[in-house]
């Protein structure tokens, strides 16, 4: 027996709705891409959507709409996948960090305030920042958004983990509501999936038409937007430079049709997350602190420093028990590529604390009581 630390939940309608594109005349760039895109909006609230062929690709063109390159500051935080950061170095600009919160990893709103204070004494304000939702849990966008509208900072909200959560203060994450675009990343691990693949939810009709464009080459086919005239039916014209990044039909099924069973994967991920919460009460355990309203994408447990076992030692126990345990993340400034960048060791303390005594124990829908007692057996046992 493995179990993982997630895994995808296909069925029998998943797997007629792709069929069903490969029966068809488009497998690529026909009407289902702009279906499943409804239904992302529908979900969300947003009043657009734009679906592209990654999560990280989701994230690049998202920085190339709100204009990032040579000479801007994005600010995001260690604690994410190395493509928070990454966007923003495919543009040419340079990446800064803010500490976390050691009990959730999202942001430390405080922190925040600090280093933009310092920031603009400096100026040396970022143009972007992008607001990871830790394992599903989402930031406090009012209180973000508050701060970057005063200094006219844009926001990109990654919320790669986070489809299907609902913000602390209300509302669906990716409404639109308190940023300039919203990701999420419809790889396997993730709340649904498409295979490969991603969105940029947004309200902001203009900046979707940029997105369309970005994800397709730069070019454009709709008449009314060309700059010069059209010269036949033929005719269409590439107006910047864009990148091959859309998401095919096949995919588009796939994710539609996940997109009907969304609501029931969240609502077994928060019941894992429960059940988690009172079989793993233990004195040398942080847990997450509870929230029902989290994707629970992840659910990260911490080992306190008077645990009788580091957090290698029960890593490595829960593996070899058949438990897919898994540690997210190292740090990104601590990845070699930011190293030689200039980012060192005690830069980010809170996010090296987090990462030093973190795992994440498997949570997905499919995810049985069985299983989780024998994970929640596993844990205790290793304790002692
Ligand atoms: C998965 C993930 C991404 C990237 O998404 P892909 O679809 O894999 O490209 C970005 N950020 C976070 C936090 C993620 O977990």
């Amino acid at each position: 027996m493995y179990i993982p630390y997630s895994r995808q939940d296909i069925n029998e309608d998943d797997i007629a709705a792709v069929v069903s594109v490969l029966k068809s005349d488009f497998i690529t760039q026909g009407p289902v891409i702009p279906q499943f895109e409804k239904s992302v909006c529908a979900y969300t609230g947003a009043a657009e959507a734009v679906a592209v062929s990654s999560g990280t690709a989701a994230l690049h063109i998202a920085c190339l709409a709100l204009g990032i390159g040579k000479g801007d500051i994005v600010w995001t935080t260690p604690i994410s996948f190395v493509a928070s950061a990454n966007c923003a170095v495919y543009c040419g600009a340079d990446v800064d960090f803010v500490d976390v919160d050691p009990q959730t990893a999202n942001i430390d709103i405080n922190a925040l305030v600090e280093k933009l204070a310092h920031a603009e004494e400096n100026n040396h304000l970022p143009k972007a920042l992008v607001i990871v939702h830790y394992s599903g849990r989402a930031c406090d966008m009012l209180a973000i958004s508050t701060l970057a509208r005063k200094f006219g900072i844009k926001i990109i909200e990654d919320a790669a983990h986070a489809l299907g959560a609902e913000y602390p203060h209300g509302g669906m994450v990716g409404n639109g509501l308190h940023s300039d675009m919203t990701m999420l990343s419809f790889h396997p691990v993730k709340s649904v999936t498409t295979g490969e693949g991603g969105v940029l939810v947004t309200n902001n009709t203009a900046l979707a038409k940029t997105l369309r464009k970005l994800r397709s080459h730069g070019i454009t086919r709709e008449t009314a937007n060309f700059i010069d005239p059209a010269q036949g039916d033929w005719y269409y014209e590439m107006q910047e430079l864009g990148y091959h990044y859309r998401l095919t039909d096949i995919q588009a099924a796939l994710g539609k049709s996940q997109m009907n069973r969304l609501q029931s994967f969240i609502d077994r991920r928060r019941a894992v997350a429960e059940k988690y919460e009172t079989l793993l009460k233990d004195d040398h355990l942080l847990l997450p602190p509870p929230d029902h309203k989290s994707a629970w994408h992840l659910y990260p447990i911490q080992l306190l420093a008077d645990a009788k076992i580091d957090r290698k030692a029960l890593f490595d126990c829960l593996r070899t028990n058949g438990i897919g345990v898994n540690v997210h993340y190292m740090p990104i400034h601590l990845q070699p590529f930011y190293r030689q960048r200039g980012f060192k060791s005690g830069d980010y303390p809170m996010s090296e604390l987090f990462y030093s005594r973190t795992l994440s124990i498997p949570i997905f829908p499919a995810l049985d009581d069985e299983k989780q007692n024998y994970i929640c057996l596993k844990i205790k046992e290793a304790l002692g």
